[in-house]
């Protein structure tokens, strides 16, 4: 695909177990570095105490081991680049370009989600207040290796969007942009559940002159009712036991051929036939799929 190393990831939130739509998304993360030669990181992103399930850290990491998935180096977390963050806000705040946001969830709720700039003007301080960033009145747009072009206007879909809560904890928008470049990584890979969340991203990256990586979103794994699965609905942990079939049916949903002969391989030899036969072109070129229709 490239001359340049090619460097993955998977970054997974411990607020639950892993579930089948998380195994296809690091499933498809790790295909693609391993077949372009590259390296996979593993990245924590324990940013919300107060949400993260306790035990589920372990259980990630054992639950993808257990299907054979190997890492490069060392598991980087969230959790221990406060400073990092911290440097990079103030950074933003002493420039003008980030500012204190006051209002509560109530005074926003006539706005649907898109915020109207109430403080932009009003010189707040950090203390006891969100820190958000100002978007510039433009679209930004990039080409989805799967989902093709997509484009956005940051000002009119998204509004100045919050990169520090109010109760101090960072917000995943600017942990993601800091820790991809500082883990040097070329190809991000990831659930189309963030696709919306890439044109705020890539204007971080113009904003910090940071190199802009490469994306591919894979349709998000839904219930027949178009939920995403997760925590809301009940969606079985990946159980050791299920390894060999529900990568099976992850290779499925990606749009990979295994073949009969595969039905009772192990884990490591699923792996390495995805490595071997890995097409990104072969992924579905939607959104979303219906689990049930990958049995
Ligand atoms: N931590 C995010 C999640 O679990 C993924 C972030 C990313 O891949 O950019 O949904
Ligand atoms: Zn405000």
């Amino acid at each position: 695909m490239t001359a340049s190393p090619y460097i993955g990831r998977f970054a997974p939130t411990p607020s639950g177990h892993l579930h089948f739509g998380s195994l296809v998304a690091a499933l498809a993360s790790y295909l693609d570095a391993r077949a372009n030669h590259g390296r996979w990181l593993m990245r924590m992103e324990d940013l919300d105490p107060p949400r993260e399930e306790p035990g589920a850290q372990a259980a990630i990491l054992h639950a993808l081991e257990s299907y054979g998935f190997e890492w490069d180096g060392e598991l980087v977390r969230q959790s221990d680049r406060h400073d990092a963050y911290a440097k990079v806000l103030n950074d933003l705040f002493n420039h003008g370009l980030a500012y204190a946001c006051t209002c509560s969830r109530k005074q926003l709720e006539p706005y649907h989600g898109i915020y109207p700039g109430l403080c932009r003007n009003a010189g707040h301080e950090q203390h006891d207040a969100a820190i958000r960033l100002r978007v510039p009145e433009l679209e930004y747009h990039f080409t989805d290796r799967v989902q093709g072009e997509f484009r956005q206007h940051l000002g009119r879909e998204v509004g100045d969007f919050i990169i520090r809560r109010r109760d101090g904890l960072y917000a995943y928008q600017l942990a993601v942009v800091l820790d991809d470049a500082w883990q040097g990584v070329t190809d991000i890979v990831r659930g189309a559940d963030l696709l919306d969340s890439t044109p705020r991203q890539l204007y971080l990256q113009e904003l910090l002159g940071l190199r802009q990586p490469r994306y591919l979103h894979v349709p998000l794994i839904v219930q027949p009712d178009g939920n995403k699965l997760g925590k809301s609905y009940r969606s079985p942990p990946l159980t050791t036991d299920q390894a060999t079939p529900l990568l099976l049916r992850a290779l499925r949903a990606l749009g990979q051929q295994p073949g009969d002969e595969l039905l009772h391989a192990s884990p490591r030899e699923l792996l390495d036939w995805g490595i071997a036969h890995w097409d990104a072109q072969l992924i579905p070129r939607t959104l979303t799929l219906a689990e049930a229709q990958l049995r």
